[in-house]
């Protein structure tokens, strides 16, 4: 079935290390506003496909556009400008920083611009204001991740699952129409798993957001996800709804063969 208002697309993309082909022609969509799963056993490519069009690596070949634009081998700044944005760990001099000044730094150039921007027209001076609005914004964002009453803590203090909240929290305050998790549950335990998952579910809904979630949970993916990509041996073997996917026997044979 064909995606009617593809976001991403991704064709015929391949990536070779060496003489090694992680990724080997795949070629896939993702709905814009969907919530899209890419699954696969261990080293069917995901990983390299993720890094291939977050600008991480640089493909051997094929072609990924964004909004209908070229974005093929972008560096994750460009894209982010453009509104295509992946998590990425706390590095470690951010864990010495507070939760509240690492949500803060997030914007960067983008937001921090335009947050900016918008309330300095053309003026200088006005840095305090500015500085105030992306504050606010940041306080905005902890509180609907529940992280606020962590505001003062530093990042490093943080548990595995409350560093992924951080981690969407910053990805947030750039303003994304699309944002891209690599296995964003993994070492988080179950409540805060589940608050995760709401609040993706409510920037879909809200904000039309768009994700593509790697997992290799699969109950995630498959009670959460409405359109699923399977990668195996670096192409996309099958693709469709949970039940399409399921019932695949290609599917479970991938899995079981490995
Ligand atoms: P997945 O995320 O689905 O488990 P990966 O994309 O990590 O799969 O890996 C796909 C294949 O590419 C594997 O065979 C892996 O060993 C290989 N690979 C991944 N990254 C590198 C790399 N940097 N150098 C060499 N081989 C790599
Ligand atoms: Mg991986």
């Amino acid at each position: 079935d064909a995606i009617e208002s593809p976001l991403l697309e991704v064709t015929g993309l391949r990536k070779e290390f060496g003489g090694v082909v992680a990724v080997d022609g795949a070629t896939f969509s993702v709905a814009e506003g969907s919530l899209t799963g890419l699954i696969g056993p261990n080293g069917a490519g995901k990983s390299t496909t993720f890094n291939c069009i977050t600008g991480i690596h640089e493909p051997t070949g094929g072609r990924v556009t964004f909004d209908g634009q070229n974005i093929t081998g972008l560096p994750p700044y460009t894209l982010a400008n453009q509104g295509l944005v992946r998590t990425f760990q706390i590095a470690r001099e951010l864990s010495e920083m507070t939760v509240l000044e690492n949500v803060m730094l997030a914007p960067g150039g983008q937001v921090g611009e335009s947050v900016i921007r918008s309330v300095t027209p053309g003026l200088r001076g006005d840095v305090v204001k500015a500085e105030t609005a992306v504050r606010d914004r940041a306080w905005e964002t902890l509180e609907f991740f529940e992280i606020d009453h962590l505001a003062h803590e530093n990042a490093g203090n943080l548990s595995g699952g409350q560093r992924k909240l951080l981690e969407m929290a910053r990805v947030l305050m750039t303003e994304p129409e699309m944002i891209l998790l690599d296995e964003p549950l993994a070492g988080v335990n179950p409540t805060l798993e589940e608050k995760l998952l709401e609040r993706i579910h409510e920037l879909r809904r809200e904000q039309g957001l768009t994700f593509l979630l790697v997992e290799h949970d699969m109950d995630v993916i498959m009670n959460n996800c409405e359109h699923i990509i399977v990668m195996h041996q670096g192409s996309v073997l099958a693709e469709g709804d949970a039940e399409t996917i399921t019932s695949d026997e290609r599917v479970l044979e991938a899995y079981l063969g490995g």
